[in-house]
C-alpha cells in the first residue's frame, strides 16, 4: 500500500472516530441535560397543575366560610327558614360558584338538605346518593369531633371530587355548631379539560383504587409513594408524563395526577443533535481534506519525488546520480543521507568492480590451468590400459575407456550401475585390497580381471573409491601356455631320452647289432639336440633374445640350399621337390641362418605331410605388400591339407594336428613365425584338406643394395631336382 493510501485510510478513520467519539459523547450529554430540561419543565408543569387545583380548594374554602358563617344557613339548617333554599340555592348560584354539591347536615347528623348540579343528569342522582351515604356517619368529615373546616380530594362513587366541609356558626362566628355545610366540586372530564385549556396542559385523574387504569399510570402508581410523591415518565416517543399522588382529606393515597406533554424539548436537542453532527462531518471532511492535501504537498509529493529518483537510479544503474534536495526539514536531510549513501555506493562498486576484474582473471587463470590438468588426467585415465572406475557409496560414477572397452557397455548404463552388480565376486567397499574376479559384460560373457580398489578420504558421510581393473585373459593364458609348454617340453624330451636308454640296454644285451644301435641312437640324439634347439628359440622368442645377424644377401642363395638338402629327404619319401624361381637375385637384408631355418622346416613339413607321389612345390616371387615390395617365398605341397578349425592355431607352440604327432614337435612353424616377425614379415597359410598346403613368406626387398654378384644364386631351372644325399646335411638352427 502506498503511503499516500496509508495516510488516506489513517486520517480519514482517524476523522471517522474523531467524530463517532464526539457525536456519541456529545449525543449522551446533550441529550441527558435536554431529558433534564424535559423532566425540570414536566415537573414544573405538574405542580403548576396541582397548584390550580390547590386554588380551587382555596377558593372553595374560602366561599365555603362565607356561607357556613352566616345567619341565614344557621337558621336553614336548624329549619327555620323556608325561603332560604329559593333566595339561594339556585342552579345559577352552583354554576356561579362552581361547585356541584351542598349538602347541609344538621347537628343531629341529619342530612338538612342536599343539591347536586351536573352536566349528567344520571350521574348526578348516582354521584348524589353516594355522597350522602358516604359523610352521613363520617363525624370528623361533618366537623363535630374536631370543629375545624377540613378541604381536599376524595373519590365519591368512583369519581374525583374536590370536597370542602365547613362547621355551620353565626355570621359572627359565634355558635354553637347547627351543622355542617358540605360543598364538593365534581372533576369530571369537562372539568380537567377546562384546567387543562387554562394551563395550556393536558391533565387527567386517576383513581388508584381503580383496577383498569393505563399502562404508564399502573408504571407511575408503582413508583409512587408519600416519600416521593412525583414523577416524571416517557410515555412514548412524543410524549411525556408527571405523575403526582394526591391524598384524600383523610391523608390517604386517592388520586394520581397526571400531565402530559409533548416532547418538543427532547426533539429539539435531538434535531441540535443532529444539526452538529452534521456540522461535525462537514468540518470533518473540510478539515480532513486540508489536512491530507497539506501532507501530500509538503511530505508525500517530494516523498514521492524522492522515490522516483532512487528508483531512477537504481534503473539507470548509475550511482554518480546524485537527488534534488529542497528545503531544511527531515526529508531534505534524508535526501542528503541518500546522496552521501549513493556516493560511498559508488565509491565501493568501484572498488568492488576492480576486485571483480582481478578475480575473474585469476578465476579464468585457475580455470584454465584446472581444464589443462584435468584433460591431462583425462588423457592419461584414457590412455591407461587398466580400467579405471571412480565409485561413491558402491554406485559407480566415472569410468574410463579402458573400462568401457574391457566390458563393451555404454557409459550412460554403467554410471550409476552399482560396480558389485559387474562382478561375479561380490565387491566390498572400505580398505585398500586387492583380488581377482571376473566382470560380467553387456552380452553375458566375462573377462578376468585383477581388481585393485583404494578408498578415497573426504571426510563426509559418503564412501568414495577408486577401483583399477586389469584384464588378466593374456596373463592366465600365458601362464596355461607355460604350464603347459612345461609339461610338453618335459613329455618331448622324455620320451627320446627313453629311447636312448633302452637303446643302451639293447647294445648291451646284443652287441651284435651296433650298426643298428647306433644308427637309432644317433637318429633320437639327432631328434633331441633339434627339439632342445626348438626349446631354447622358443624360449628366446619368449624373453624376445632371438637376436637377427642380417646381412645384406640374394635370397635364391639360400632357397637353393635348403632345397638342396631336403631334396634327399623328399626322394626317400617318393616326392618330387621342385623349386621355381627367376634368375633375377632379390636382395634382402636378412639372418641367412635364420630364414634357412624358415624355409628348412615350411619344406620339411610339406614333405612330412605329403604322401608318396606328392609334389611339393618351392617358389619364389616378388609382390608388394601394404605398398612395399616383398620377396615372396611359396613352398605348396598337394598334400594331407589343413582343417579350418586346425589352421588358426599351427603357428601356437606344440600345436599338432591329431593323428600328425609322428615326429614333429609343434615348435617348427612357432619359431618360424616368431623370425618372420623379427624380420618385419610376414607369413600366411593356405590350405585345402586332402588336396595341400601353401606357405607364403614375406620379406622386405632391399632395393638400395647394390647387384652383389658374388652372392647371386646359380639360377635354379623352373623344376630342379636335389639329390637325396644331402638329407643328412640337415643341420638345426643354432
Ligand atoms: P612339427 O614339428 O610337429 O611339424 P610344426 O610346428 O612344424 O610342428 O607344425 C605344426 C603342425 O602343423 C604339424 O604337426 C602338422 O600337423 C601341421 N602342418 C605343418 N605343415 C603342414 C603341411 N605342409 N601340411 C599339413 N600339415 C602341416
Amino acid at each position: 500500500m502506498t503511503l499516500r493510501r496509508k495516510t488516506i485510510l489513517i486520517t480519514t478513520i482517524t476523522l471517522i472516530g474523531l467524530i463517532l467519539l464526539l457525536y456519541l459523547t456529545l449525543r449522551v450529554l446533550i441529550l441527558q441535560s435536554y431529558i433534564g430540561l424535559e423532566q425540570q419543565t414536566m415537573l414544573r408543569n405538574l405542580n403548576r397543575a396541582g397548584n390550580s387545583l390547590q386554588d380551587a380548594i382555596e377558593r372553595l374554602q374560602w366561599a365555603i366560610s362565607d356561607w357556613a358563617a352566616w345567619d341565614d344557613t344557621y337558621a336553614f339548617v336548624q329549619g327555620d327558614s323556608a325561603e332560604y333554599i329559593e333566595a339561594n340555592l339556585m342552579d345559577d348560584t352552583f354554576w356561579a360558584l362552581k361547585v356541584n354539591l351542598m349538602m347541609f347536615v344538621n347537628a343531629a347528623s341529619e342530612v338538612v338538605y342536599a343539591k347536586m348540579v351536573d352536566v349528567d343528569d344520571a350521574e348526578q342522582t348516582r354521584l348524589l346518593a353516594a355522597f350522602e351515604e358516604t359523610a352521613r356517619d363520617d363525624k370528623r368529615f361533618l366537623n363535630l369531633t374536631t370543629g375545624t373546616p377540613i378541604a381536599g380530594f376524595m373519590v365519591v362513587g368512583g369519581e374525583p371530587m374536590i370536597v370542602v366541609s365547613h362547621p355551620i356558626m353565626r355570621s359572627d362566628e359565634s355558635g354553637p355548631q347547627a351543622g355542617t355545610l358540605i360543598w364538593a366540586r365534581h372533576l369530571n372530564q369537562q372539568e380537567l379539560a377546562a384546567i387543562s385549556t387554562s394551563l395550556r396542559l393536558s391533565i387527567a385523574l386517576f383513581d388508584t383504587a381503580y383496577s383498569d387504569l393505563p399502562t404508564d399510570v399502573t408504571l407511575a402508581q408503582q413508583s409512587l409513594s408519600s416519600a416521593s410523591p412525583q414523577i416524571v415518565n416517557i410515555m412514548d416517543d412524543n410524549t411525556v408524563g408527571g405523575y403526582a399522588l394526591l391524598t384524600d382529606i383523610y391523608d390517604n393515597p386517592a388520586l394520581i395526577l397526571r400531565a402530559s406533554q409533548g416532547r418538543e424539548i427532547y426533539w429539539q436537542g435531538q434535531a441540535a443533535l443532529t444539526y452538529f453532527l452534521i456540522a461535525l462531518v462537514v468540518i470533518g471532511i473540510v478539515f480532513g481534506v486540508g489536512t491530507l492535501l497539506l501532507v501530500d504537498w509538503l511530505v508525500l509529493r517530494r516523498l514521492t519525488r524522492l522515490n522516483d529518483h532512487v528508483r531512477q537510479i537504481g534503473i539507470n544503474d548509475d550511482f554518480s546520480m546524485r537527488l534534488l534536495v529542497e528545503g531544511r526539514d527531515e526529508l531534505a536531510q534524508l535526501g542528503i543521507a541518500i546522496n552521501a549513501v549513493l556516493g560511498a555506493v559508488a565509491h565501493s562498486r568501484a572498488a568492488l568492480q576492480e576486485l571483480n576484474v582481478e578475480l575473474e582473471q585469476r578465476v579464468a587463470a585457475r580455470t584454465t590451468q584446472l581444464e589443462h590438468q584435468k584433460s591431462q588426467l583425462q588423457t592419461i585415465m584414457d590412455a591407461m590400459g587398466e580400467g579405471l572406475v571412480y565409485c561413491v557409496d558402491g554406485r559407480i560414477q566415472y569410468v574410463n575407456d579402458a573400462f568401457i572397452d574391457m566390458l563393451d557397455y555404454p557409459v550412460r548404463d554403467l554410471v550409476g550401475m552399482s560396480f558389485g552388480a559387474l562382478t561375479t565376486h561380490p565387491h566390498q567397499m572400505g580398505p585398500a585390497r586387492r583380488y581377482e574376479t571376473a566382470l560380467v559384460r553387456q552380452d553375458g560373457t566375462t573377462v578376468s580381471v585383477a581388481v585393485t580398489s583404494m578408498p578415497v578420504d573426504v571426510f563426509d558421510d559418503h564412501e568414495r573409491c577408486v577401483i583399477i581393473v586389469r584384464d588378466i585373459t593374456q596373463e592366465l593364458k600365458a601362464k596355461a601356455q607355460k604350464e603347459y609348454f612345461y609339461a610338453r617340453a618335459s613329455h618331448d624330451l622324455r620320451s627320446p631320452l627313453t629311447s636312448i636308454m633302452t637303446r643302451l640296454y639293447l647294445l648291451e644285451k646284443k652287441p651284435e647289432q651296433l650298426e643298428t644301435h647306433l644308427k637309432i641312437l644317433n637318429r633320437t640324439s639327432d631328434r633331441m639336440l633339434q627339439l632342445v634347439n626348438d626349446l631354447l628359440d622358443v624360449s628366446r622368442a619368449n624373453q624376445n633374445a632371438l637376436v637377427l645377424k642380417r646381412r645384406d644377401l640374394v635370397l635364391q642363395t639360400i632357397i637353393d640350399e635348403v632345397v638342396e638338402i631336403q631334396q634327399a629327404d623328399a626322394e626317400q619319401r617318393n616326392t618330387c621337390l621342385m623349386l621355381e624361381q627367376d634368375e633375377t637375385p632379390l636382395h634382402v637384408n636378412v639372418d641367412p641362418l635364420r630364414i634357412n631355418q624358415v624355409i628348412t622346416n615350411l619344406v620339411s613339413n610339406a614333405i612330412q605331410y605329403t604322401p608318396e607321389g606328392g609334389t611339393i612345390i618351392v617358389r619364389l616371387e616378388t609382390g608388394e605388400d601394404n605398398g612395399t615390395k616383398h620377396a615372396i617365398v611359396r613352398v605348396s605341397d598337394s598334400g594331407i591339407g589343413i582343417s579350418r578349425e586346425n589352421i588358426d592355431h599351427i603357428f601356437e607352440p606344440f600345436f599338432r594336428v591329431d593323428g600328425n604327432q609322428e615326429n614333429g614337435s609343434g615348435l617348427g612353424l612357432y619359431i618360424v613365425n616368431e623370425i618372420v616377425q623379427l624380420h618385419a614379415g610376414k607369413i600366411s597359410v593356405e590350405s585345402e584338406v586332402g588336396k595341400g598346403t601353401t606357405f607364403s613368406v614375406y620379406l622386405a626387398l632391399n632395393d638400395a643394395c647394390p647387384d652383389d654378384t658374388d652372392d647371386t644364386a646359380k639360377a635354379s631351372s623352373a623344376s630342379s631336382t636335389h639329390s637325396p644325399e644331402n638329407v643328412a646335411d640337415k643341420s638345426p638352427v643354432q
